[in-house]
């Protein structure tokens, strides 16, 4: 019987932080300064081992609602939350629930 083979191979798409844009840009759809630049990358997998990649995209993306978005020249940005270096207390904040009314008034 072969009815209930697992499928063991796929084309998932792993999501990493992109390293150069460092700020929080406000959430069009949930208003949480919890959108970053974020590197998606599609990988034919066979037995769980990411053997090719197929494609590579810039995205923004919203760690709480899961919004997402093209990221690169022409197309539209979110706006920035934070114009830190200043706000170094800021990575406390970004675990919970972050009403967009708490923001430091200090953007640019
Ligand atoms: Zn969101």
């Amino acid at each position: 019987m072969f009815l209930f083979i697992p499928l063991l191979f796929g084309c998932p798409t792993k999501i990493k932080p992109d390293g150069t844009e460092q700020s929080a840009h406000l959430c069009p759809r949930c208003n949480n300064a919890s959108v970053f630049a974020a590197k998606s990358r599609t990988w034919f997998e066979f037995f769980f081992i990411p053997l090719i990649p197929l494609s590579t995209k810039h995205i923004w993306l919203c760690g709480i609602c899961n919004w997402a978005a093209p990221l690169g020249p022409g197309h539209w940005e979110p706006p920035i939350a934070y114009q830190t270096p200043q706000n170094f207390g800021y990575d406390g904040l970004q675990a919970g629930y972050q009403p967009s009314y708490d923001q430091p008034p200090n953007r640019k």
